[in-house]
């Protein structure tokens, strides 16, 4: 067996349309098994507002709700990948979205020597997506994520967690664009279920119970795919 030391580092991929929780679930990992999260969508958010050139040119397609090009995206990807602290293990969330990314991953940890651990497809009722995606908003601070319905701040206006009174909405969580992006989750993204099945990575969860009990599960998905 190869020695823990040697082991390259984990690599899990989270699936599931807009507002099935893949965020706030990887978050969570993150803090309870030392992994890094990695969100396309953060790092597209982060590039839109330092207004880099991928930035501006991915601005109006996230808008809008489509996917960004595979170029774009792979390249943000794979030099978030090459930071020292990815040496860790990582825990993909909407990434990848497409066949073509989901290969040009595969392309990477080739030359890494890494593989995919798992990739957890969070199955959820579509119909609940557009609700619990209206009322979403997070904490400018710490990134905590809070709902209007479903998950409030003790005291109205502070943040439970790290006491910021600064919230934001995300400009793409309008039922529109929340329309346009559950489409291409469908189209583009929802093949790529059959694509780890084939190769025996992927585990799927009902994401639709409490947010605590979802992240029971990744837990043990993740201690025994990582081991
Ligand atoms: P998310 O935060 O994952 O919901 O992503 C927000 C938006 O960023 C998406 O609606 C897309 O426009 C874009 N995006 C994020 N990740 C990807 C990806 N892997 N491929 C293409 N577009 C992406």
């Amino acid at each position: 067996m190869l020695d823990r030391a040697q082991s390259p580092a984990p690599v899990l991929i989270i699936l599931g349309p807009p507002g099935a929780g893949k965020g706030t679930q990887a978050r969570r990992l993150e803090q309870d098994f030392g992994l890094i999260q990695l969100s396309t969508g953060d790092l597209l958010r982060a590039a839109v507002a330092a207004q880099t050139p991928a930035g501006l040119r991915a601005r109006s397609v996230m808008e809008a709700g489509g996917l960004v090009s595979d170029d774009i995206v792979t390249a943000i990807l794979r030099d978030r990948m090459a930071q020292a602290d990815c040496a860790r293990g990582v825990i993909l969330d909407g990434f990848p979205r497409t066949q073509v990314q989901a290969e040009a991953l595969d392309a990477l940890l080739a030359e890494t020597g890494q593989r995919i651990n798992a990739a957890i497809s969070l199955n959820v009722d579509d119909a609940a997506m557009v609700t619990r995606i209206a009322g979403r908003y997070t904490c400018a601070n710490c990134g905590e994520g809070w709902h209007d319905s479903f998950k409030q701040p003790q005291v109205d206006g502070v943040c439970d967690r790290c006491g910021g009174t600064t919230f934001k909405r995300r400009p793409d969580d309008t039922p529109d664009t929340v329309a346009s992006r559950l489409a291409a989750y469908h189209d583009q993204t929802a093949p790529l279920i059959a694509y780890y099945r084939a190769r025996g990575a992927l585990i799927g969860i009902d994401a639709m119970g409490d947010i605590d009990t979802i992240t029971q599960k990744l837990g043990a998905i993740v201690k025994t795919a990582t081991r």
